[in-house]
């Protein structure tokens, strides 16, 4: 019997558009047996989380870290999300949310904006907004068209908005998961702008970490990233995990769910959770 697994989706908590039971529901109705809500480096969908007999929900977390000038993402899955650890974990980094959100916003201003800082906090509902609330801003002011334009001129890797962030290091976070129990896995691999040899060395450096598993299907991606992935994993003796990485229904080209079926050679990390 396969499983239908997604292991990596968000939700209002992080920059999702549902609510935790919102996402449930829709995972319910998409037939999704195995869902793990891994939002960006906060754990507050497990604070009151009602998870129907129907569906199991895999506890997780999404953190950002820095790897030799690049923003990683590492997902952890099948943690305790109320144990110290991952506490400290999740307090620490949104320490450094919280500032890095008010650098954003002034930078924003200097390249020219309008001051986005309470418009941002209103779209998050905290007071650590993302780049995504950001960018959300940006499109209602009418200084770019959509999201991706805001991220391209703005917000994305040498903009204004991507100001450097003091994120825990990669042993850091994978520690943090490891002691909250769960399995460390390397976010969408193929998204970092980054070339082959590093990815390769960003790999091994995440093994050395103690990382566990490669996310080998991320969203809808085309099958020779997946074959890529797959031989990347089978390397380094990685097991595979996939998700949809869900953040809204407005994303109407993205479904809950996997793409694609993990290919034969995977080991899937749902056998570990
Ligand atoms: P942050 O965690 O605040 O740095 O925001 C990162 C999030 O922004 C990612 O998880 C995506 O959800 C979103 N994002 C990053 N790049 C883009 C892009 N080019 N277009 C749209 N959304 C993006
Ligand atoms: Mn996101
Ligand atoms: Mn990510
Ligand atoms: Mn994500």
């Amino acid at each position: 019997m396969t499983i239908k697994a997604d292991l990596h989706t968000h939700t209002n908590h992080s920059d999702g558009t549902l609510s935790p039971d919102e996402l449930i529901a829709l995972a319910i109705t998409s037939g999704i047996d195995m869902l793990s809500i891994t939002d960006h480096d906060t754990t507050l969908a497990f604070e009151d989380l009602r998870a129907p007999p129907e569906l199991r929900v895999i506890p997780g977390v999404e953190f950002s870290t820095t790897w030799d000038h690049t923003g990683i993402h590492v997902v952890g899955l099948g943690i305790d999300p109320f144990c110290d650890a991952m506490q400290a974990g999740v307090n620490s980094q949104r320490a450094v949310r919280r500032e890095r959100a008010t650098r954003i916003a002034a930078a924003l201003t200097r390249a020219g904006l309008p001051d986005l800082w309470s418009d941002a906090c209103e779209r998050s509902g905290n007071d650590y907004p993302g780049r995504p609330h950001f960018a959300a801003g940006i499109v209602a002011s009418g200084k770019s068209r959509n999201t991706k334009h805001a991220f391209r001129r703005y917000l994305g890797k040498g903009r204004p908005g991507n100001v450097k962030t003091a994120w825990a290091d990669m042993n850091t976070v994978v520690d943090w998961i490891q002691q909250a129990g769960g399995i460390a896995v390397l976010a969408h691999p193929a998204r970092y702008k980054i070339g082959r040899a590093s990815l390769h060395t960003l790999v091994k450096d995440f093994v050395d970490a103690g990382g566990q598993a490669l996310e080998v299907i991320s969203g809808r991606q085309d099958r020779p990233v997946t074959q890529a992935l797959t031989a990347l994993a089978t390397e380094y003796q990685l097991l595979a995990s996939g998700g949809s990485d869900f953040h809204s229904p407005e994303q109407r080209w993205l479904r809950l769910g996997l793409s694609e079926h993990l290919p034969r050679e995977c080991t899937p990390v749902w056998r570990h959770l």
